[in-house]
């Protein structure tokens, strides 16, 4: 097993189990924010929805990974960086979309503009997805 894989799951304290294993090497196998589908389709039937849906769930509570909502309105996933621990997600990076190899990736340093709410309103979370053409895209 790759010693990366052990030593995530160790820093946020999360037990090793095969499930959790596989998952997140494929998390660590591509630079994009992945959906359950694609999980499902890259476990090929090993796991169960159940299964990949109650995994997800521990790497996000523990900080391994965050949402990325997607402009059809499902959700995807990306690796966290080291900043995210245990209930504590530190990052308001954006995320792009690109229109053409749909592929949807963590623009890390690049932060949601601070937006002023009016009095009474109180922000938990937001989201920011720019869509457009990535990088490898528009050089091609
Ligand atoms: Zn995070
Ligand atoms: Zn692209
Ligand atoms: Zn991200």
């Amino acid at each position: 097993m790759d010693s990366n894989v052990k030593q995530l799951l160790k820093d946020h304290s999360l037990r090793l189990t095969q499930s959790r294993s596989d998952i997140i090497s494929i998390f660590l196998e591509r630079d994009v924010a992945i959906s359950h589908g694609d999980i499902e389709f890259a476990m090929d039937g090993k796991y169960d929805r159940v299964t990949i849906y109650r995994t997800l769930k521990s790497f996000l509570e523990s900080g391994l990974i965050h949402k990325v909502l997607d402009d059809n309105g499902g959700a995807r996933y990306a690796l966290c960086d080291d900043a995210c621990a245990d209930g504590d997600h530190r990052h308001d990076h954006i995320h792009f979309k690109c229109s053409n190899c749909e592929r949807t990736t963590c623009l890390d340093g690049v932060f949601i503009p601070h937006v002023k709410l009016p009095k009474g309103f109180e922000a938990a979370e937001s989201n920011y997805l720019i869509t457009g053409v990535c990088d490898k895209c528009s050089a091609a």
